[in-house]
């Protein structure tokens, strides 16, 4: 029988553990030990404030075909929970979406709008109206329907359904990895550290993406607004508030609510939607995305046993997770039938 640790708890550690269980269990139908390790779960993960939009976005030189496929997955993931009784509990929305972009910046580019509903180029008329008093001008947009499924929500949602399902879960920060795989009883161990690979690994390819938002009170926003320009900003509903952005700052450390960051996020969203002038702020929150030169999915051996590495998802590990943790499985039945890795 595998006996399986996933080191992490944020939305690739969980999504990878309960894809490997899900997978023995339901689909095999054979025995398996899948525990979780983590220092922190759940509200205390990097995605759980985040406002969990579907969407790829900061991934380093990550291949742009393996990113779609990974988030086409988590898209059907997503329609499966909002077509079932489980999507109020998982936080699970459909969304409609606004798009902006300026020729000069458009670093991700929208290759994955054959995944998301109803994707249309904005016209001209519907861009001058964006661009109206701008400093700058968007030269293109789109509207797209799609989900967010808030972290804060599907993470206790999923650590259900892994516990359900037979999963274990331990609190213990590793230290030493190599020693952890030498001394403990597991045969595969999966890495889900986020940026904690960075000092776990020495991984210095490795760096946080500063990301500081606001959370309002605005019942009455039911669309988002993203401008996707260096410093542009976003709206993102989400069930009970609505996040205001944001900020990505590159090698970053600072995980303290900046007032210049907040001035520039409260006041370039009330350009977009000039109601947000009264709305409550419940509060601010300062996240450090993992990113990566590219984001890293891969295997070692380490004698007869398996180091899968699943971690530096910068911007989108809400949006990649399921995807990745389809690769994980994957890659781990690959190696139990003598595949070379
Ligand atoms: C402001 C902001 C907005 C965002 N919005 C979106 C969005 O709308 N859509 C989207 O797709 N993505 C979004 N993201 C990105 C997304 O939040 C991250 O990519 C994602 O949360 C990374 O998940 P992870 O599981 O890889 O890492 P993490 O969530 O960081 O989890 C790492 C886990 O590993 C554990 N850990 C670390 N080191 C150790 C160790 N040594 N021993 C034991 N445990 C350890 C931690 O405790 C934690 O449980 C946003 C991020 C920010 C900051």
């Amino acid at each position: 029988m595998p006996n399986i640790a996933v080191i992490g708890a944020g939305v690739n550690g969980v999504a990878s553990a309960i894809r490997l269980l899900e997978h023995y269990v339901q689909e095999a139908r054979r025995p398996i030990r899948v525990t979780i390790i983590s220092e922190d779960f759940t509200p205390n993960t990097t995605g759980d404030g985040s406002a969990g939009l579907w969407g790829p976005y900061l991934l380093g030189g990550t291949s742009q075909s393996k990113v779609h496929k990974w988030s086409r997955s988590m898209h059907r993931f997503l329609e499966q929970i909002w077509l079932s009784e489980d999507a109020a509990e998982a936080g699970v929305c459909l969304l409609p979406c606004i798009r902006l972009t300026t020729s000069t910046v458009d670093t991700v580019g929208d290759f994955w709008r054959d995944i998301v509903y109803g994707a249309v180029d904005l016209s001209k008329d519907q861009l001058a109206a964006y661009n109206k008093g701008r400093s700058y001008m968007f030269t293109s947009g789109i509207s797209f329907v799609t989900y967010t499924s808030e972290p804060v929500k599907l993470l206790p949602y999923l650590m259900k359904r892994f516990i359900r399902n037979g999963g274990l879960v331990v609190r213990q920060r590793i230290t030493d990895l190599e020693a952890f795989i030498a001394d403990s009883e597991y045969d595969v161990i999966v890495n889900c550290t986020g940026l904690g690979s960075r000092s776990l690994l020495n991984d210095d390819q490795m760096y946080a993406v500063r990301g500081q938002v606001s959370r309002v009170k605005a019942s009455w926003i039911f669309s988002a607004v993203l401008d996707e320009s260096d410093d542009g900003n976003y709206i993102i509903p989400n069930t009970e508030s609505v996040v205001l952005g944001g900020t990505h700052q590159e090698r970053d450390y600072n995980t303290q609510v900046c007032q210049q960051d907040r001035r520039m996020i409260v006041d370039g969203c009330r350009r977009y939607i000039p109601g947000l002038e009264h709305t409550e702020c419940l509060h601010d929150w300062v996240g450090l995305r993992p990113g990566r030169t590219q984001l890293r999915l891969e295997a070692e051996r380490r004698g007869r046993k398996l180091l899968v590495h699943n971690y530096g998802h910068g911007g989108s590990g809400v949006t990649l997770c399921w995807g990745c943790a389809d690769e994980v499985l994957d890659i781990l039945l690959a190696a139990q039938s003598g595949a070379k890795l």
